[in-house]
This record gives structure tokens, sequence and C-alpha cells, in this order.
């Protein structure tokens, strides 16, 4: 496999990163996961804007234009020869000598990889368990930040209770998963938390609020509480690896029968068809 250093296709043994890298030592940077569907970054032009805006909210500015790095991404898919799998890239504020604020004239320093990842199929067929985790996060969680010890936090207490993904929620409030969109379904309605500073706007979030409008799929970008998730008649999360998942349990109270729901299971049929669509990157 190459790796991407700056706009450089690399060897991985080739790849020198400073101990005064920024994102190493201040989580001093922002990143991205583009999945890749037979050979095609799927939604990489949302992911692409994504991660800019990531860089510009911390102002980082990505030495390249938006095309010349969508033409990294793709030649990085294509010379490993990624069928199903991933891209994962990062941009860092570069290598400095040790201080807080930003450096003068270190060029930020970026690094993009690939790996193959299959379909999680058999979870979102079989559903998954959730259990609710107070939200310690900081309050720019719509900024893709490499700053992920509140996420990682979260997930592991989840992992050591047996749970596949922590709940978020600040006080009552429902915010997102760790490294996920949360959504509940109540009477038809598809709820989920607004796009504001407390959650990232996910990709996989925003092909999911299409599909509904295509199906005639009510949705309201409303936070719920913990008590109100409970009460839904479905409960799903979703990201770019895990697609459309089916939470069947919160905490061993099962949300609806215990079993993925109809409007999950036609939202999962519908994102499936739409991957066949996929448009070439
Ligand atoms: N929320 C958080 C905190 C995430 O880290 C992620 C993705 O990794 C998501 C939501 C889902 O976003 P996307 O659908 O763009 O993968």
């Amino acid at each position: 496999d190459v790796i991407l250093h700056n706009d450089q296709f690399i060897r991985e043994e080739e790849l020198v990163i400073s101990k005064e890298d920024r994102g190493y030592q201040f989580g001093d940077g922002i990143y991205e996961v583009i999945r890749v569907y037979e050979g095609n970054m799927f939604t990489a032009k949302e992911h692409i804007d994504r991660f800019y805006a990531s860089a510009e909210k911390i102002k980082i500015v990505i030495p390249y234009t938006k095309d010349v790095f969508h033409k990294l991404m793709y030649d990085l898919v294509e010379k490993n020869e990624i069928n199903n799998g991933q891209v994962y890239v990062q941009i860092t504020r570069g290598a400095s000598i040790r201080q807080h604020h930003f450096p003068i004239d270190a060029p930020p320093v970026l690094i993009g990889y690939t790996k193959t990842v299959e379909r999680p199929v058999e979870l979102m067929e079989a559903g998954v368990r959730g259990t609710f985790i107070e939200d310690i996060r900081w309050l720019r969680c719509d900024i893709k930040s490499l700053n992920l010890l509140g996420n990682v936090l979260a997930k592991q207490e989840a992992y050591d209770k047996g749970f596949y993904e922590a709940i978020l929620h600040r006080g009552e409030v429902v915010t997102e998963g760790s490294s996920t969109n949360m959504y509940g379904i109540k009477d038809g309605v598809v709820f989920t938390h607004p796009t504001d500073n407390l959650i990232l706007p996910g990709i996989t979030r925003s092909v999911i609020l299409d599909l509904c409008q295509e199906a005639g799929i009510q949705v309201q970008e409303t936070a719920f509480t913990k008590t109100q998730a409970l009460e839904m008649d479905e409960f799903f999360l979703s990201s770019t690896t895990a697609e459309v998942m089916p939470i069947i349990e919160i905490d061993g109270q099962t949300i609806g029968d215990g079993t993925p729901g109809v409007l999950t299971k036609k939202l999962q049929k519908a994102f499936a068809e739409k991957l066949n669509l996929g448009v070439k990157a």
C-alpha cells in the first residue's frame, strides 16, 4: 500500500512524523473517513466539503484546492486497489517547537491511507445494543477534530459494559453517539438532534434525511430526551461505516419489540439501493 503524505505518495516505511507535530502533541488537526464501495468513494464531495469546513473552523489552511485534494483521494484509492474499504485522511497544524499558540511558518501535515472494510451486514440485520453515557465533550462537536478523548472514553465505557455504542446525552438531552448520529422513530416520525455545535453533521445523516424525504417519511430535527428515547418505536444510529444500524435495546430495555423496526429496515434498503447508483468519484 501507498500512503499520502501532503501531496506525495510514499511507502509507509518512508513516513517521518516530527515528535513536535501538533496533531501528536495537541490533537491540533481534523480528519475525515470516506467510504469506498466497489472502488467508488461514496459522497466524496460532502466529505471533502466537511474536511475543508472543519479545517477552516480551526484556522488551518489546506494548501490544495478541493479539486486537487479530491484527485489525491481518488489516486490513493486507485493505487491501493481498494474495492470495499475506506480512506482515512487527516491534516494537522504541522510541526513546530511546542507552544500552545499557532506556529508562524509551519506548513500543515496531511496524511491519508486506505484500508479494506466490509459492510457490517450481520449487525445491520440483527441490530445492536446501546448504553447512555454523559456527553462530556467540548462545545464544538461540529468540528471533526482529532481531539477524540471524550469520544474514546465514552466508547470504551460502552465496550467495557458490553455495548456496541455509547448514546451520549447532555443532561437529559440525547446528542449523538461516540462516533455515530442517533435517531428515534415515534408514530412514523424520525427524530434526530439538529445540526448545531453539539453534534457532528454526519454525512450519512444527511443522506438518510434525503432518503426519508424521498420515501415520504416525516423528519423532525428536534432533540429528544433519554426518557423519550426509551419510548421510541424504533431507534437507530448512523455513520460512514455503520450505515443505518438498528438499536434494539438501550441499557437492557428493549426498543419497540426488540427487533429492527419497519421504517429502519426501509431506510436500510433505500440506503443500499442508493449505493448501487453510486456516482463515480
Ligand atoms: N458523530 C460523530 C461524533 C462521529 O465521529 C461520526 C463519524 O465518525 C458521526 C457522527 C457520523 O458521521 P458520518 O456519517 O459523516 O460518518
